[in-house]
This record gives C-alpha cells, structure tokens and sequence, in this order.
C-alpha cells in the first residue's frame, strides 16, 4: 500500500512516464516502504525531494548505426539515463538485450540510486544500454556496435561525470571495445571512465566476480542471524551469466549445493551440483549454450523451457532478469519448502511474488541490497584508478564482504527502527533513501 500523502505523487510517475510499467512497478516498491519516513520527516515532501527523486537529472537517447560482416547496415537505439547525482558522479551498468527500451533503462538507473546509496560509497546512479541483441553476433560484428554506440556516448560520460560498466550482454569483451573507443577519441587514458575493465589494463580484480560472490556474502549474514546457514542446502541459482556463475561458485565454497541454472531457452538441473569448471567453460570460454553443458555431462538433464522454480530447493538466488519468479512461481517455491530468496538479478521477483514470500516468511534479500556488491567493487576500480593502484584478490574481496556486511546491518537495523523487523524490503529503500534525500537536501534545489 502506498501512504496517501505519496499518492498524488505515484499518479504524476505514471502520467509522466506512460507505457513503462517497469519503472513504475520499482517507483512503488520504494514508496510502499516510505509512508513511515515522511510522516517522521515532512522536509522531504516540504523540499519536493521525492517529486525530484522520480525525475532523472538527464536522459539521453540516440542512433547507433553499423555494419554486420555481410556489409548490411543496422540502426539500434543508444540509451543513457542519469538519474541522480547528489551522492557522486553517475555510475551504472550498459544492457545489451533486445528487449531494452526507455522503460527498462530507467527502472534500472531508478534501482541504481537506491543500490549505490546502500553501498555507502560516493557514486549516484545511472543506466544504459541498447536493443542491440548480441547473440550469433561475430566478435567484429560486437566491437563495431560499441564502437558507433560509444561515438555518441563519449560526449555524456567522464570519470567525474557518469561512470558506466556492465550488465546483462556487456562483459569484458564489450568493456574493452568501449574503452578503447574512448580512449582512441578523447585521446586520454581515462581508466576510471569505465567498470568492468580486463585486469591487464585497469580493472579491479575481483569485479567479475563481486555480483554474485557479494550476492551469496549478503545471503549467508541473512541466515546467520536468523539462526540458521548454507550448509548442505539445496540451491537453485537462476541464468547462468555473469551473476550466476559467480553466485553458484561462492554459495559451493560456503557450502551449499547448487542443483540448477537456466538460460532464455532452458533449465539444468544436475542432481550432484552444478559442475562450475563445465559451466564456466560453455559459458565464458565457448559463448555456447547450455543443451552443450548438458551433452558434456551425461547426470545433468536438460528441459527446454518449463520453470525452473518448480525444482524443490531451500534456497532461490534469481540471477537472470527482471519480474523472472512469477506468483505462481514463488508458491510453488513456498510449497517446496523454501526458506530464503536472494535477489541476484534486478527486480526478479514480481510484486505478487514478494507478497507471497512475505506471507509466508521466507527470508528475502532485494536485488538493489542484495546485488550491490558488483557496483562496490566497481567504486573500488574507480579507487585504484584514481590513485594508480592495483589491490590483490584477497585484499579487494575483504573488502567487498565487509561492505556486504555493512549493507546487510543497515538493511536490517533501519526495518527494526522503523517498526518491521526482518523485512529487508523496507529497511533497503528507507536507508538508501535517507542518504540520498539528505544529500539532495544539502546540495539546495538541484
Ligand atoms: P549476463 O548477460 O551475463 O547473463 C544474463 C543471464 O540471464 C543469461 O543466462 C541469460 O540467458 C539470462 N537472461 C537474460 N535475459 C533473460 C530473459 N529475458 N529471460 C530469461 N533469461 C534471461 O548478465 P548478468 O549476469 O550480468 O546480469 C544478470 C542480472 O543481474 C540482471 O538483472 C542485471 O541487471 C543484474 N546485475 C548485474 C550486475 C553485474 O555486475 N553484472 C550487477 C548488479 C545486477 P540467455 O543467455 O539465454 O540470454
């Protein structure tokens, strides 16, 4: 329910911003959690900061025109939303999917004002991307896109202006032809323009890693202090992408079982635990897909479509998509006996899906909290950018682990001071709101 004193507002988000039900859905999300907080504060509806905080500081849309391998022409759509940047330089992942249009850049870029203020680090928030759909696209076909992509987008970005790095379709073969465009542009070795770089030229070790290595830290603390653990759970780790690989690989050394993963056309379900190593080679190294995971290991079997929420398990950790657990989903996961629910991915759970976990009080980790630790580590790339320095492993994933720490106190104090114990919803969007309407309150009307 959102409080009434937000009501006029919510229904100026949706005249405003039509056709983006995305966005709309994360806008709510935040303001259900908020009623509490502008009773006690009136300065933030007297200053107009929630009105701002719905309203990106600047979004930028444009053509991204190039050629594929047989010579013929095609036109994407370039997007960059800079949401807010009261905290620090705009600072967001680039989407590579066909489905990306303004509606899903801003619900990210919105999410990411959240998700950077938790990590208490100086970063605001922004998002990109593309309808630009790099599956069976050749490696030249990739780096001429990002190419014309970044002829535009050089102009809005800067290390101390908008900081982007990956996300779903951008990993470090994407960063790399970015990040030698700009350089070759501007004709500056900028390294904290970018996130995500390859650890030969600027990038943070440990970032390739940090979503879901920071995904598992947050869950782990979560069943800790509800008493309980990851030891000998079964797991269930939706993509297998980036988030998910690294999810799976941390939950295992912890020492729970991951049993499946999924891609767009498939779930695994490998009984013995998904073999990391296989999964790593038909991903990373191969770019294939996951029927060639299940040819290489006889146990593991494949079902083309179908949900992969219907395998029994204790743990979910949702790392593909947006809105991927369903209501139907998340009571099936309720009657097989889950316990808690980490969002790795953005958004994953439906609001009819959180609705159920929460009646039925299964733990549940939100994406902007429980994902933040891939945007962390990429501050800490901007760090050693700016000061030349370059930090081992163990170093920089101590350091991710305490920030997880700390997100997961705040999370979990602010839901106690506000009357809701154990609810990480509220107690993400009230302290990460906090932060920023402070912010925006010091810096004057801007
Ligand atoms: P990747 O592109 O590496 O992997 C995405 C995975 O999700 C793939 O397995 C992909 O399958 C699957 N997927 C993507 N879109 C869909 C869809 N519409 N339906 C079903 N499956 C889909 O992306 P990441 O792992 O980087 O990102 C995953 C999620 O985590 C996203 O929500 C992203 O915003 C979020 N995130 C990522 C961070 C990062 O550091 N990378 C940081 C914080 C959040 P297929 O190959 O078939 O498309």
């Amino acid at each position: 329910m959102i409080d009434e004193k937000l009501e006029d507002i919510y229904d100026d988000v949706l005249r405003r911003n039509p056709g983006e039900p995305e966005f709309h859905q994360a806008v709510r999300e935040v303001f259900e959690s908020l009623g509490v907080v502008v009773s006690k504060h009136p300065e933030f509806t007297r200053e107009g900061v929630i009105q701002r905080l719905c309203e990106p500081e600047r979004q930028i849309i444009f053509r991204v025109p190039w050629h594929d391998d047989e010579g013929r022409v095609h036109i994407n759509r370039g997007f960059r939303v800079e949401f807010n940047s009261a905290l620090g330089p705009f600072k967001g992942g680039l989407r590579f999917h066909p489905s990306v249009y303004l509606g899903t850049v801003k619900f990210l870029a919105f999410e990411q004002t959240f998700k950077n203020a938790l990590t208490n680090m100086p970063i605001g928030g922004a998002k990109g991307g593309s309808d630009f759909d790099p599956k069976g696209r050749s490696d030249r076909e990739v780096m001429r896109f990002c190419q014309s992509l970044m002829t535009e987008l050089y102009r809005h970005i800067g290390e101390y202006t908008d900081v982007p790095a990956g996300d779903i379709g951008v990993g470090g073969r994407e960063i790399g032809y970015l990040f030698g465009h700009y350089k070759r542009i501007t004709n500056r070795y900028e390294s904290g323009v970018l996130t995500g770089k390859g650890t030969d030229w600027g990038g943070a070790l440990v970032r390739k890693e940090a979503t879901g290595y920071g995904a598992a830290y947050f869950l782990e603390e979560m069943l800790r202090v509800n008493g309980t653990s990851l030891d000998d759970r079964t797991c269930i780790v939706s993509g297998s992408g980036n988030v998910a690989i690294y999810a799976i690989e941390k939950i295992t050394q912890m020492g729970g079982r991951v049993v499946a993963c999924s891609d767009s056309d498939g779930v695994i379900f490998d009984e013995k635990g998904i073999d990391l190593d296989l999964l790593k080679q038909v991903k990373e190294v191969e770019r294939a897909r996951l029927t060639a995971y299940a040819e290489a290991r006889p146990d593991a079997t494949y079902q083309e479509g179908g949900s992969i929420w219907d395998i029994p398990c204790q743990v979910a950790v949702p790392c593909a998509t947006q809105n991927e657990i369903s209501g139907r989903d998340a009571r099936m996961l309720v009657s097989n006996g889950c316990i808690a629910v980490a969002e790795g991915a953005n958004m994953p759970a439906s609001p009819e899906a959180v609705r159920v976990f929460s009646q039925a009080g299964v733990l549940f980790a939100p994406g902007k909290a429980a994902n933040a630790g891939g945007v962390a580590t990429s501050a800490l790339e901007m760090q050693q950018n700016a000061s030349r320095d370059r930090w081992t492993f163990e170093h920089t994933e101590l350091r991710l682990a305490k920030i997880m720490k700390g997100i997961h106190d705040a999370c979990f104090e602010t839901a106690e001071t506000y009357g809701s114990p154990g609810d990480y919803v509220k107690g993400a969007n009230i302290t990460a709101f906090q932060r920023v309407a402070g912010a925006m309150i010091a810096l004057g009307l801007v």
